[in-house]
Order: C-alpha cells, then sequence, then structure tokens
C-alpha cells in the first residue's frame, strides 16, 4: 500500500516530513510521496527521512493551475528535482502570487469588520506556504467563526465575500516544468476540478495533449463509481494511474495516511509506470525502500 499525496508543515498540512513518514511506516505505507502545495521545501528533510525508514520515497509538488473554467485544477509532480531553476523562479513565483492574494483576504476581513491581523495568521502557518487554510485557523483562534469549515462556508470559499482570486500558472506550464525537472505530471482529484463526465474526458484528453502522463485514480473522496470511471479513462486516454490520501493532519481530520476515510488502499504496482518514467533508479530524489513493485 502506498500514498502518494500528502502534505506537510511546509504548505497547510499539520505534521513535519518526519512525522509523515513515521505515520506512513505505523499504518503499513510502503511508499510515500510528499506533495505540497507550490513547494518543495521539505524534500530534503523527507527524503532522509524515507532512506533512515527503508520506505520507497519521491519528491513531489502539487501545483494550483489556471482550472480553464472549472474548479480546482491541481496537478502533481513526482520524482523532480527541488532546486532545478525552473522550479525554483516558478515557485517564488507562485507564493508572491499568493501571498498577494492572501494580503488582500484579509484586508477584505478587516472591511467586513474582523480585526484580523497578518500576525495572526502567521502564527498557524509555521514555516510553510500560507493559502487559506492557514487564515481560517486563524478565524477560529480569534473566535470569529467557530470551525475552519465555517470560515471557509461563510467567507473564503469562492463567491463569498472574502474571496479573492489569484493568478495561476497555466497547467501547460506546470506540465513543461515538471518534465524539465525531470519528473512526471499527474493530474490530482479530477472530479474537484470537473465534475461533469463529458467535461471531464475533454479536459483530461486536453491535459494529456499538453504533456501530462497520469490521473489520479484512487483519492480518499472518490467513489467507487468514480475510481472505476478514471480507470476506464486513463486506459482510453493513455495516462497511468496514481492514487494518494490528500493527507493534512489536524486540518482534515479524518483522512489518515495510506487509508483516507478508512479503505483507500493505492497498489504498490501504481508505482511501476512513475518508476520507469523518472528513471528512479538514478534519480536521487527517488529513495528505492521496500515497497513491491
Ligand atoms: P488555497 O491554496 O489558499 O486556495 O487553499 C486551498 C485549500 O483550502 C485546499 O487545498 C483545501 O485544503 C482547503 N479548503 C478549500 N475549501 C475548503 C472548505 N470548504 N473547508 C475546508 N478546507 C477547504
Ligand atoms: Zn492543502
Ligand atoms: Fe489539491
Ligand atoms: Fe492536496
Amino acid at each position: 500500500m502506498i500514498d502518494l499525496h500528502v502534505h506537510s508543515v511546509f504548505s497547510d498540512g499539520s505534521d513535519a516530513p518526519a512525522e509523515l513518514v513515521r505515520m506512513a511506516v505505523e499504518s503499513g505505507v510502503t511508499g510515500l510521496a510528499l506533495t505540497d502545495h507550490d513547494t518543495m521545501d521539505g524534500t530534503g528533510e523527507f527524503l532522509d527521512a524515507c532512506r533512515a525508514a527503508t520506505i520507497t520515497g519521491l519528491s513531489g509538488i502539487e501545483l494550483s493551475c489556471e482550472p480553464l473554467g472549472g474548479g480546482e485544477l491541481h496537478i502533481l509532480g513526482y520524482g523532480l528535482n527541488p532546486e532545478h531553476p525552473l522550479v525554483v523562479e516558478k515557485m517564488k513565483w507562485a507564493q508572491e502570487k499568493r501571498m498577494e492574494r492572501n494580503h488582500r483576504i484579509v484586508a477584505k476581513l478587516n472591511e467586513l469588520g474582523m480585526p484580523l491581523t497578518w500576525e495572526d495568521v502567521l502564527v498557524h502557518a509555521e514555516k510553510g506556504v500560507v493559502g487559506r487554510p492557514h487564515i481560517a485557523s486563524a478565524l477560529v483562534a480569534r473566535q470569529m467563526v467557530t470551525n475552519t469549515s465555517q470560515a471557509f462556508s461563510l467567507y473564503l470559499s469562492k463567491g463569498k465575500p472574502a474571496y479573492q482570486e489569484r493568478e495561476y500558472m497555466a497547467p501547460q506550464e506546470g506540465i513543461e516544468m515538471i518534465h524539465a525537472a525531470g519528473g512526471v505530471a499527474v493530474v490530482a482529484h479530477p472530479f474537484l476540478w470537473l465534475k461533469d463526465s463529458h467535461r471531464l474526458e475533454a479536459g483530461l484528453r486536453k491535459l494529456k495533449a499538453m504533456g501530462a502522463d497520469g490521473v489520479e485514480v484512487r483519492y480518499t473522496s472518490h467513489t467507487s463509481e468514480q475510481m472505476m470511471e478514471l480507470l476506464r479513462l486513463a486506459g482510453e486516454i493513455g495516462f497511468f494511474p496514481t492514487g494518494g490520501s490528500d493527507y493534512h493532519g489536524t486540518r482534515k481530520p479524518d483522512i489518515k495516511v495510506g487509508c483516507g476515510f478508512s479503505s483507500l488502499c493505492v497498489p504498490d504496482d501504481y508505482l511501476t509506470a512513475i518508476f520507469r518514467a523518472v528513471h528512479a533508479t538514478e534519480n536521487p530524489f527517488v529513495v528505492l525502500g521496500n515497497a513491491s513493485c
């Protein structure tokens, strides 16, 4: 069992990379990829911990991309070099765009009569890339809402009064960056992007034409029908299937590493296609551990 989608304190997860590895081992996970939002700063600590625990580990990232008319388009990258100049440059850009947006959200909340400060938000960000989940936590701590879901449903979600659009990188740009840095590009949680099956198929074909390599077939919130649908589309379009929990720690407390809500179970052999594509045996950003593939 593997898990190719987890977040750490380097973005909006609540656990350090080494802690994620410890939990993975405890749950019987044999392969793990760290996929923080728009940052790879946790990679060194993560791969060291994988080596020490002898589990299979892949460097990773989750890029927020221009959704082309859909909900959220996130592209996962695996096995890429965190120090490749394009990665460094584009992550700096993405983090600047995030920061502009975060400050506008705080200003909007202030205009709505909530005296939240930037320092209130930073308390919840530790060392990571700051996003709406941290603003939500600050609103809870300042007792302006009762929980983070309420923060989103009252203020932060699209269409709500403190929502702020953000500039994203084009999906093609994200895919090309991942490839340039030696990795593979995978469409994350496709149903959070396009809910309608026909639009989704057209959208996935478009991303395939842009060079995407895989699709996240197994995902915590997917029903078995959605999983089967994605597996079929992956076969028809020529994507390899991947899977992960989207573990965030205390920010999404119902999700466990490797298990999702309970029965996620991504098979080890999903690694075979990824390993071939990223030349795993000679890739310094892949730790070959005990996953059987
Ligand atoms: P951002 O990257 O700043 O746009 O924030 C997006 C993140 O916020 C997502 O990855 C989710 O983890 C979280 N999020 C989005 N919508 C909700 C919601 N309704 N309730 C709780 N968390 C949410
Ligand atoms: Zn997140
Ligand atoms: Fe995502
Ligand atoms: Fe995620």
